[in-house]
């Protein structure tokens, strides 16, 4: 028996309750029989004794053992018309019968005692009743799973379980940029497509493959891609989909789809977010979750289950494969990893004239550019980015996007929704000096980015914003590029400090404070900049399962960590004030930006760098 003594009770308590109202509601009608039946108005004894002698009376029924008496009258009192009329009678009345007999008066008395005895042993048995058929009707369930831990009642099959597309409709012309994890997939197709080939030699062809790239990257559409070109059929789920919160639930769901794979094949079985329940087993915190446990081994019985060549190639996708659990990665499960990167600049313009095929876009903008603007946009980004601009297009009823909804769609993706501008202040005042402060620390430091722009126009939380142009190379940052980011960082407060006086600077620079901290904190811990020496101290996010920054375990002793914070605390004074420095020295410049950042809100950086050029020489980058 696989169903354990909680569940049973979690699938019962309902019952329970239910049975209790049904059963109540029973009750209650059983005694309002005799209320139902009859008339609203009432009597007193005394007076019925006086309507007897008055000869209105035409029947009496008696209920309840004598206790209560339903008269039928008639009379003057009564508008000559017969009514029915309620009579409490007291306990002992045996006059009153032989009064009845003597008048002729039509007696009945009506056995309620047993109806109501009917009714209450019906009542008293449903509850037990309605318990028994919930435990077999539950208990006839669970066996009738294959083994699995039982389907309790029918929530696994209430909710749309998978998707199932008979045809994706998507080529590997629709993927662009990812050219690597296609050829992976060439030969998958081939097999989909002509299994013979690889079954005569004996190969035996991978059942599982795990797509591991960041969100957006098109690992879903890779996937159905595979599909569509091989011409089967696409089942999808999410793994999120899949942990519920009855146990139990997400193994019959695993158990469901593969049945209807199996029925499809050859096909192709999709699992987004496959970390959602195949994250390793066992780790202890937070407790054991018995459900994604249970849907996890139910998977691995279910890829186990069936023969390597029938057809069925069931691909996973996650966005970390390092805290999956090691028995998905066995061979004979998703034994072959394919890694999906961020485009780079050539994967960003494949894939922007992939989604471009279907807009009009002006003549004069070519699509390098806009591959130029957006080192680190996703696939999933370009196309948003080609679809706001036309929106924005549209919007102003434009025939062609032009670069103007081009750069305002990268902003709004980059930054959110553009806000209204403030009106003159003090505060817009601050904020120009602010925004200045970073863009001018920016760009006469020769190792930061060059200022793209900067603007006065709100946009999310941001109410003013510099823009730098990021060079293509994220992955490789040298010391003095983190330097010149914390100094461009803190260039808004400085200023402000500088400007305002240390009374009147604002909270505005919070953000800036975090991610200089953070920046200065990793280089004494992770990059071995400092000098401490090159120790790697902490881990980036070693534990998924607690949230970022909680997880840095410290394999340090507490003298080291006194010092990793003197580190930083140097690092920071000294970035501080070498960027004090650049303000104090730029004085006229920063006010003479200022008035005009003021006067137009957005200054581009062509023109701010003219401006700084004519004060002092801006490095070349
Ligand atoms: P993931 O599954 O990796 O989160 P998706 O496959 O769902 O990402 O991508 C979402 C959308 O982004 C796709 O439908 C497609 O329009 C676009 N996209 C993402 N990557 C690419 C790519 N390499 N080539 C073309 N379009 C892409
Ligand atoms: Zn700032």
């Amino acid at each position: 028996m696989k169903l354990s003594w909680k569940n049973l009770l979690l699938w019962s308590l309902p019952a329970i309750i239910i049975g209790f109202f049904v059963w109540q509601g029973f009750f209650v009608s059983t005694s309002n029989d005799v209320n139902n039946n009859i008339a609203s108005s009432r009597m007193t004894y005394g007076r019925f004794l006086e309507y007897i002698e008055m000869g209105w009376v035409k029947k009496v029924d008696l209920y309840e053992n004598g206790h209560t008496a339903i008269v039928e009258a008639i009379g003057p009192e009564l508008g000559n018309r017969i009514q029915k009329i309620r009579v409490e009678l007291p306990n002992s009345a045996p006059e009153l019968i032989a009064k009845l007999k003597t008048s002729n008066i039509d007696l009945d008395a009506h056995p309620i005692k047993n109806t109501s005895a009917f009714w209450n042993l019906t009542g008293n048995l449903f509850f037990p009743i309605l318990l028994i058929a919930g435990l077999a009707f539950l208990f006839r369930r669970s066996n009738n799973g294959a083994g699995g831990p039982g389907q309790a009642m029918s929530f696994g099959k209430s909710k749309a379980l998978f998707q199932m597309e008979a045809k994706t409709g998507i080529v590997f012309d629709d993927v662009a940029g990812i050219d690597e994890a296609k050829e992976e997939f060439e030969e998958i197709v081939t097999f989909l497509k002509k299994p013979e080939c690889f079954t005569a030699v004996g190969a035996k062809i991978p059942k599982g493959v795990l797509l591991v790239g960041s969100p957006g990257t098109g690992k879903t559409l890779l996937a159905k891609a595979i599909a569509g070109e091989a011409n089967v059929p696409f089942f999808s789920i999410s793994g999120s989909e899949f942990v519920e919160m009855f146990v139990g639930v997400g193994a019959s769901r695993v158990r469901d789809l593969f049945k209807k794979a199996k029925e499809n094949a050859p096909c192709i079985v999709f699992i987004d977010e496959i970390d959602a329940v195949g994250r390793q087993r066992g780790t202890g915190i937070g407790g054991g979750n018995d459900e994604r446990e249970q849907t996890l081994n139910q998977l691995l019985t279910e890829m186990d289950g069936f023969e390597g060549n029938t057809g069925i190639i069931v691909i996973a996708a996650t966005n970390r494969a390092d805290i999956l659990d090691a028995a998905l990665l066995r061979p004979g499960r998703f034994d072959r990893q394919v890694s999906v990167e961020v485009p780079d600049f050539n994967g960003r313009l494949a894939i922007l004239k992939v989604h471009a095929k279907n807009k009009k876009i002006d003549e004069s903008i070519s699509l390098e550019i806009i591959a130029r603007r957006t080192p680190g946009f996703s696939g999933a980004d370009l196309a948003n980015l080609l679809n706001e601009a036309a929106i924005l297009t549209a919007r102003k009823r434009k025939d062609f996007i032009t670069l103007n909804e081009i750069d305002a769609a990268i902003d709004r993706i980059i930054a959110g929704m553009e806000g209204t501008p403030l009106i003159d202040s003090k505060s817009k005042r601050l904020i120009a000096y602010h925004e200045v402060g970073h863009a001018i620390v920016g760009t006469l430091i020769k190792d930061h980015d060059n200022v793209q722009k900067v603007t006065l126009i709100p946009r999310g939380q941001a109410r003013g914003l510099t823009w730098f142009t990021p060079s293509e190379d994220q992955s490789l940052i040298s010391r003095s590029q983190i330097k010149a980011r914390i100094m461009g960082a803190l260039g808004g407060r400085a200023t402000e400090e500088i400007v305002f006086g240390n009374a009147e600077v604002t909270t505005g620079a919070s953000n800036d404070l975090q991610q200089v901290t953070s920046m200065a904190r990793q280089m004494v811990t992770r990059f071995g900049m400092s000098n401490i020496g090159p120790l790697s101290l902490e881990s980036e996010d070693v534990n998924p399962f607690l949230g970022r920054g909680m997880s840095a375990s410290s394999e340090y002793s507490d003298e080291i960590a006194i010092k990793i914070d003197e580190q930083i605390q140097e690092i920071v004074r000294e970035c501080h004030e070498k960027t004090l420095k650049i303000i104090q020295d730029n004085r006229v410049v920063i006010d003479r930006l200022v008035d005009l950042l003021i006067e137009k809100e957005t200054i581009e950086g062509e023109e701010f760098r003219k401006i700084i050029n004519e004060y002092t020489s801006v490095p070349i980058k």
